[in-house]
């Protein structure tokens, strides 16, 4: 005998019969413990935050699970079925702080970091029924009587039972990240919010800056330049935000790019053959061209000499040893810096001479990595300009000018306007954004990079293009996870710092 099927079909209505019928049978759970004691599969359930409603896109990522699970286990496998639950990030502390009508670090700290944590703690299930009754309706077998929770004590063990292990092995470090941060507030931003803070009438200096040539680097380059030697020789190098020329420690040239000599009052100036013209150089003398690739190698005298002006000089790789940040001595001979090739050199604005302070900016700071450059940090986290220049104490924007005169009085500033141009300000209190490095707590991924190649090379993926394209990618750019933040609920780190001698 069967049931009668009718003409008219209900699916919601036999959708609903067949939960209820895999509710009243504890079909989920059979399915499970009918396989104890085969193989063992293990599903990471990647956890979703509860302090939101579910949306369209969790029901297929969660279908996604379904499925695979399901499909293990009708394989035979014993498939155990935990949920997760994300507490913690950024996403929790700003509703909080919304609540309490907050709009920076500095009242939370005021309010109480453990009140605090504990409205977070409050928040984070807001939308869990919500979330339960998505999940059994779409018909996805999980267990979330007994979920693990990242709040946890017993998560946040596991965690610390990772990191002890990483540092262990020495894979753990404390180096630097550049992150965009708002000078008033005390923070770094997310992505999210710098988006928010976009403004494209934010007025800037827009200046060209002269960089003295090292005279032993142009006798080895006479010929190819055409130059007399007993000129003073410039790379040319534009900018919109003068205050980071103190950090200045390469300029950057597009190696297929060609480079015109221009001779102006008894000196040269060097910059990319098409941006003369822009420049307001279109109607002086051209006595040479070479293609940035001949420029590599060459060096130059900097700005400003960290060691002049009481300001630590740090090279890459930047690690902290023992909560000391190693600076070095000025080397005999003097301080000089090289001209690098890049890939992000523009042609259609500046001078095609990029000027790079690994300090104060993302691709700076990798260009800073890869070419193990000199770092120079010349600002504090408040914005001010650290050690004896000048210029000293004064708020970066506030230098500007400061800065340009400087400039001017040694020969350095070839020409200063003014340009309306795009910038990031803080979302919260319309500060101008500082791309700053910062402190930060790494895993060295890197040391595993070969392995985690390897792997991928053994992983069916679907689409099988995310293999060697977005995910593989990635891959082979793999760079350290910088995984500390600077933020109050999350997984605390288990590292402790002497506070006398700095020791971990
Ligand atoms: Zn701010
Ligand atoms: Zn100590």
């Amino acid at each position: 005998m069967f049931r009668k099927v009718g003409s008219k079909v209900n699916f919601p209505q036999i959708e609903q019969d067949i939960l209820r019928f895999w509710k009243e049978h504890g079909i989920s759970n059979k399915s499970i413990e009918a396989r104890r004691g085969n193989q063992h599969y293990v599903f990471y359930e990647g956890p979703p935050t509860a302090n939101g409603s579910p949306g369209i896109h969790h029901v297929l990522s969660r279908l996604f699970k379904d499925i695979i699970c399901r499909y293990k286990t009708m394989k035979g496998y014993h498939v155990p079925r935990k949920a997760g639950w994300d507490t913690h990030g950024l996403p929790v502390e700003l509703e909080v702080e919304s609540s309490l009508g907050f709009s920076n670090k500095a009242q939370i700290e005021q309010y109480g970091v453990a009140q605090f944590n504990q409205k977070c703690r409050e928040s984070v299930f807001n939308y869990i029924k919500e979330w339960e009754v998505m999940t059994e309706r779409i018909g996805y077998w999980l267990d979330m009587k007994h979920p693990y929770i990242t709040l946890d004590n017993g998560y946040i063990k596991s965690c610390w039972w990772i990191v002890k292990k990483l540092w262990d092995k020495g894979l753990i470090y404390q180096g630097y990240k550049v992150t965009p941060h708002c000078p008033r507030c005390g923070t770094s931003l997310s992505s999210h919010e710098v988006a928010l803070g976009y403004r494209d009438d934010a007025e800037d200096p827009s200046v060209y800056i002269k960089f003295r040539i090292i005279p032993d680097t142009l006798i080895a380059w006479r010929r190819l330049l055409n130059i007399d030697i007993d000129k003073p020789a410039y790379f040319l190098a534009w900018t919109t935000t003068p205050w980071t020329l103190p950090g200045n420690t390469a300029l950057a040239v597009a190696p297929q790019a060609e480079y015109a000599v221009a001779e102006v009052d008894g000196e040269y100036l060097i910059l990319a053959s098409t941006l003369l013209e822009q420049v307001g150089l279109g109607p002086c003398r051209v006595v040479g061209s070479v293609k940035g690739r001949d420029l590599l190698g060459a060096r130059y005298e900097p700005l400003f000499n960290p060691h002049k002006y009481s300001v630590g000089r740090e090279h890459f790789p930047l690690i902290i040893e023992a909560g000391i940040r190693k600076t070095w001595s000025e080397p005999r001979g003097g301080l000089t810096y090289p001209v690098i090739d890049t890939d992000f050199v523009s042609l259609e604005e500046g001078t095609g001479i990029v000027h790079i302070a690994p300090a104060f900016g993302e691709v700076d700071f990798d260009a800073g990595v890869d070419r193990g450059l000199d770092f120079v940090q010349s600002v504090d986290l408040e914005g001010k300009v650290t050690g004896t220049y000048p210029f000293s104490d004064k708020f970066v924007k506030d230098a500007d000018p400061l800065i340009l005169d400087d400039l001017k009085s040694r020969g350095l500033l070839y020409r200063s306007e003014r340009i309306i141009h795009t910038y990031p300000f803080c979302w919260r209190c319309e500060t101008p954004l500082l791309y700053y490095a910062k402190k930060a707590w790494y895993i060295r991924t890197t040391a595993v990079k070969d392995r985690l190649i390897s792997g991928n090379a053994e992983i069916n993926w679907y689409p099988s293009h995310i293999k060697y394209g977005r995910f593989g990618d990635w891959l082979e750019n793999n760079v350290d996870w910088a995984f500390s933040r600077e933020r109050y609920w999350g997984t605390p780190l288990n590292i402790w710092c002497c506070s006398s001698c700095g020791n971990y």
